[in-house]
């Protein structure tokens, strides 16, 4: 235990708990001495560390918010009988009263409530409340933990977290934080001691030790989405036997004696049968061999979860399951869609569109789902997605019904496409995108948004889904690089403040597909300003009419495109829909030539200056999301003109300036989008 040489600091009611399944709610901190005690000091003796065991007695509670509620989790795990009083109680904190786990006198301390009890807590926000609690127990020769004033505490919560039987509790000094992060090293410790003591113990394999099967649903592929279960069944695992869309990540993590066998099922590729999987499942715990077999998703969603464990009954080999997390609603999700919305979608149906609606091995009622208002989730049905569109069009589901297809969800690969249902395995096709993918039909389709920050997503041991590691295949129109979690992009801007807007810079070299990827991160997004920087078509720049032409072909439909130079108006207007700008190096050649720029003199350069700072404040201020597309300046190649060169430092001026005003900056080349800032 650290000796406090200081006074620790007041309990934190932010300070959260340690990883889940774990921590203890009471992770947060020291709380303390009534005022009779002495304040810690250099010269104080170390504090005296006990272990209560509180089962069936009671413990006094005075405060009804956030650190009370904390403190009342951590006594309900020690089986404690709670006596709670504070005016007004947390929802939570009400709930345990109504459902009478804990008793509460819902009213202001009074003398007298600490009578019987063993412990106590004082966790209010008034420190002379807490002060007077104290004051109380002191008399009463009862250990008070403060939660506001750590030196005038006579007790201290430490930070705690079990593994196991092994409880740790740790005091940090004056630093929660640190106590946290330490109880989470210790928790680990503790793990990995245990696993390789057991593995000492455990006869070895084959010596007439149980063997056991775990079906663990490893979640959608990215290593940060298994259960905390399901890891720990795999650190303890002699034989993993994992499908393709495992998360393979963690593989690398296993132990080196780890057999590792590879059962994957690659539609029309190489596969192992299913009788030999459930074969080596049982071989293997019938040789006294911890087995894992590592599945993708949910074991129990189009897994054949439940035929696994019936070979394995059958066998009279102990078998169990831990679910994960499907990729039924966690794809659709990374891609920002819910699967049902208040007002939107009242529920959901996910169903596998692996074989044709008309085939005899469908008994899939096409006609009810088309009426059923219900979000249609479709696995494995990439292949068949013109018939299932056709068939529910046929059965009455609106042609412009939303839909979206989220591809290789929750990796570096993800992809989203989104049209109307008629004209959806049109534009997947155009895409490119195939399997494994999720097909969502109905109107939670809309909300289909590759910038989403989903909270608490990976930055995961595998990094999968870094961000700045977007891939975009350059195929222009709903091809859309990863959802960036944590980037906070559609969710909140630079400062982190929801709805904001946000400003984003994509550079690239010719053909580089700059383009592409910008039309691909707001490939969710209806509708769109799509402003083409430059002349009308018709007005002479033959070339610059294919291109406008060409980018406008791969667009959807329901973008409007403004041909202008007014950006600076452009971003000043109000309105929803985000903003296009394609491209920057057209605008400043265009802006350059009207200025009469080219010759660098001082009255034009004047004039340049006055339109790029106008942009920029425009950029600054503006209230809606943009993304800006421009040439990347820095190859190296020298122009051979003054004009040329002068064009070339223009460029580069005002993609630094624009690029230090956003909030995400992005670099092309050959069609891979990286994030640079
Ligand atoms: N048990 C799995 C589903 C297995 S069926 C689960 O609960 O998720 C395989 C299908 O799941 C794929 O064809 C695809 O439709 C979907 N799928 C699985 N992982 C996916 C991913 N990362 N991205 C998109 N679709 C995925």
């Amino acid at each position: 235990m650290a000796i406090p040489s200081e006074p620790q600091p007041a309990a934190r009611p932010d300070t959260g708990p340690g990883p889940a399944g774990r921590a203890t709610p009471d992770s947060a901190t020291p709380s303390t001495p009534g005022p009779t005690t002495p304040s810690p000091s250099a010269a104080a003796p170390p504090i005296y560390p006990l272990s209560l065991r509180l089962e069936g007695r009671r413990a006094v509670v005075v405060g009804g918010g956030s650190v009370a509620l904390r403190r009342v989790a951590g006594l309900r795990e020690a089986g404690a009988e709670i006596v709670l009083v504070a005016p007004r109680l947390t929802p939570a904190l009400a709930d345990m009263a109504g459902r009478g786990q804990i008793t509460a006198h819902e009213r202001g301390y009074q003398p007298g409530d600490l009578d019987g009890a063993w412990l106590v807590l004082a966790c209010t926000d008034r420190p002379e409340v807490n002060e007077a609690v104290a004051a109380d127990a002191e008399r009463q020769h009862l250990w008070c933990a403060r939660a506001d004033d750590a030196a005038a505490s006579a007790a201290w919560v430490p930070a705690v977290g079990r593994a196991g039987a092994v409880t740790v509790a740790v005091n940090a000094g004056r630093n929660p934080r640190r106590a946290a992060e330490l109880r989470d090293r210790f928790v680990d410790t503790v793990g990995t001691v245990d696993r390789s003591a057991a593995k000492e113990q455990a006869p070895a394999a084959g010596e007439g030790a149980p063997g056991r099967v775990s079906i663990v649903g490893g979640g959608p592929g990215d290593p940060g989405l298994i259960t905390v279960t399901g890891l720990r069944r795999l650190r303890e695992a002699d034989v993993v036997v994992a499908d393709r869309l495992a998360p393979l990540a963690l593989l690398e993590q296993l132990a080196p004696g780890v057999h590792v066998v590879d059962a994957a099922k690659v539609p029309g590729g190489p596969a192992m049968r299913q009788d030999h999987i459930n074969h080596a499942l049982v071989e293997h715990a019938r040789a006294g061999r911890a087995v894992v077999r590592l599945k993708g998703g949910d074991p129990f969603v189009f897994g054949r979860g439940r035929e696994e464990v019936e070979a394995c009954l059958a066998a009279g080999v102990p078998v169990e399951v831990v679910p994960g997390v499907t990729s039924a609603i966690s794809v659709p999700a990374a891609a920002g869609i819910p699967v049902t919305h208040r007002g939107v979608s009242q529920g959901f149906c996910v169903l596998a569109g692996h074989v044709r609606p008309g085939d005899s091995r469908s008994s899939v009622d096409w006609v009810a789902l088309a009426r059923s208002g219900m979000t249609l989730v479709l696995l494995m049905s990439v292949d068949h997605l013109a018939e299932i569109a056709d068939t529910l069009i046929s059965a009455g589901l609106g042609g412009g019904t939303p839909a979206a297809v989220v591809s290789d969800g929750w990796s570096r690969q993800q992809r989203v496409v989104t049209a109307p249902l008629r004209d959806l395995a049109g534009a997947v096709r155009a895409a490119g995108v195939t399997n494994p993918a999720v097909v969502v039909i109905g109107d939670v389709a809309q909300f289909a948004s590759t910038g989403l920050g989903i909270p608490g997503a990976p930055p995961s041991p595998g990094e999968m889904s870094s961000p700045g590691d977007a891939t975009s295949s350059g195929e222009g129109f709903g091809s859309a690089p990863p959802a960036q979690p944590g980037t906070g992009a559609r969710a909140g801007g630079a400062d982190g403040s929801a709805g904001s807007a946000r400003r984003v810079l994509v550079l690239g070299g010719a053909r580089s597909g700059k383009s592409a990827t910008a039309e691909g991160m707001l490939a969710g997004d209806c509708p769109v300003d799509y402003v083409a920087t430059g002349t009308p078509p018709g007005s002479g720049d033959a070339e610059w009419d294919t291109r406008v032409a060409e980018h406008k072909q791969r667009r959807p439909a329901h973008w409007r495109t403004v041909e202008t130079l007014a950006l600076a108006e452009v971003l000043a207007a109000p309105g929803p829909a985000p903003v296009l700008v394609d491209c920057l190096t057209t605008w400043l050649a265009q802006v350059m030539d009207d200025c009469g720029a080219w010759d660098g003199t001082d009255g034009t350069a004047a004039a340049l200056a006055e339109r790029t700072d106008a942009l920029l404040e425009a950029w600054r201020h503006t209230g809606r999301q943009v993304i800006a597309v421009s040439s990347e300046i820095g190859s190296g190649v020298v122009p051979d003109t003054a004009s040329g060169r002068r064009f070339r430092d223009e460029l580069g001026r005002l993609n630094a300036r624009i690029a230090a005003a956003s909030d995400e900056v992005w670099l092309c080349t050959a069609g891979i989008a990286r994030r640079l800032q």
